[in-house]
């Protein structure tokens, strides 16, 4: 009657969807005060000026049937090219519109992605720790998700390891920097010699291995904290954006797909998009968030209270003593879970309020991620708990 596979993912929800929704019904037995929310990774800080502005012009002063309309099914052109006009300013890769897919979001810049390149037989490599959606993203097309280990002293992708994992089935690798869930930016230096063993590898396999750099989280660093253009170190990278963290507007379900000008067959790769693209029925992302992304491509997310829940975050669990990895981006501090069992330890912050995720679908046994794209409020209420969870473990 149904597929097993999707019925299988439809009924076996997330593990951070399933304490968000614990947390809804906790906050109803026990009051909303006393449930501190760090599941979700949904933007609290609204939406810059800009998106309202383009939006209350856009609906008032053109006409509504070409704002409401189909676009062409890449995307509107005039969009597209601001998309590109915009990258080429900042960094200068050589983009042009024809290489650029408007998309729902990252999920859909993923998934369309991986259909487009998927190859029976293929494998795609995820750096430890990851969004766990990529596994589900890269079986759904066909392909094998093989997960690279990462380096228990940087919680970056350990060098040594990725290069062992790199064999001829490898169509692709996805990069996720910032890193959900470990905040940490991939240091250039690091991505470098990433490239460096990609390009060995290539020559000696005699065909492209993809990178597939996926980066909803680019804007969103602390510090001056450089996060260097994929397109720029590799010549067969795609990139998967959107601006569901950037520009606050993940339920807009907008981004883009934009593929590198040194891509190997680039027209091909672009036409195998707009298949998938097709295939998978992402065709036309929405009309009216196209045209207000591109009146604020270049506008910058105010990351200040992100910033400042970091800092008062990180400064008070290290200080209690846990374990943490310091984000320089995203809005998300992985933590070191004082027992072994992240699953137990999630369990016991659970019964203190405190919703966090263990890391083991991330690919991180025995941490957890905390996401503080939250009130600074409910940060400053929660840490008598994180502070108790501590003590309940040190008392052991
Ligand atoms: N990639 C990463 C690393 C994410 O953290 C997320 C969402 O949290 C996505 C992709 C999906 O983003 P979108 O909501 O734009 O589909």
């Amino acid at each position: 009657m149904y597929n097993k596979t999707m019925h299988g993912l439809g009924s076996r929800r997330s593990v951070i969807r399933e304490l968000f929704e614990f947390g809804k019904r906790r906050a109803a037995e026990v009051g909303a005060e006393n449930v501190f929310d760090f599941s979700l990774g949904n933007p609290n800080v609204p939406a810059p000026d800009c998106v309202r502005e383009a939006a209350l012009d856009i609906i008032s002063s053109e006409d509504p049937c070409a704002v409401h309309g189909y676009t062409s099914a890449q995307g509107d052109a005039g969009v597209r090219a601001a998309v590109a006009d915009s990258l080429e300013r900042r960094f200068g890769a050589g983009i042009t519109p024809d290489l650029i897919y408007m998309t729902c979001g990252a999920a859909a810049s993923l998934t369309v992605t991986l259909n487009a390149l998927t190859e029976p037989g293929d494998e795609f490599l995820l750096l430890a720790p990851y969004f766990p959606e990529y596994a589900v993203f890269v079986s759904a097309a066909g392909a094998t998700p093989v997960v690279v280990p990462y380096d228990e002293a940087t919680m970056l992708p350990d060098l040594a390891a990725f290069e062992k994992a790199l064999s001829p089935r490898v169509k692709g690798v996805i990069v996720n920097s910032p890193n959900n869930p470990s905040g940490a930016v991939y240091p250039r230096e690091l991505l470098e010699k990433m490239c460096a063993v990609l390009r060995a590898k290539e020559k000696e396999f005699g065909h492209p291995v993809v990178l597939i750099a996926d980066e909803p989280y680019r804007e969103i660093v602390y510090g001056g904290a450089e996060v260097p253009f994929l397109p720029c170190l590799y010549d067969d990278t795609v990139v998967c954006y959107s601006w569901s963290k950037s520009l606050s507007l993940p339920g807009e379900r907008i981004g883009y797909i934009a593929l590198s000008p040194r891509l190997h067959d680039a027209a091909g790769v672009y036409a195998a998009v707009c298949g998938a693209g097709r295939a998978l029925g992402y065709v036309c992302a929405p009309s009216l968030f196209q045209k207000i992304v591109a009146r604020c491509v270049d506008a910058s997310p105010d990351i200040a209270a992100y910033e400042s829940n970091r800092d008062l975050l990180y400064g008070a669990l290290t200080d209690f003593g846990y374990t943490a990895v310091h984000p320089d981006g995203a809005f998300y501090l992985f933590v070191k879970a004082l027992e072994e069992d992240a699953n137990a330890f999630s369990d016991k912050a659970k019964e203190l309020g405190l919703l966090i995720v263990p890391g083991d679908d991330f690919g991180a046994k025995g941490w957890v991620r905390i996401s503080y794209c939250v009130s600074h409020d409910m940060i400053e209420r929660s840490l008598p708990a994180f502070k108790k969870l501590k003590a309940m473990y040190d008392a052991k």
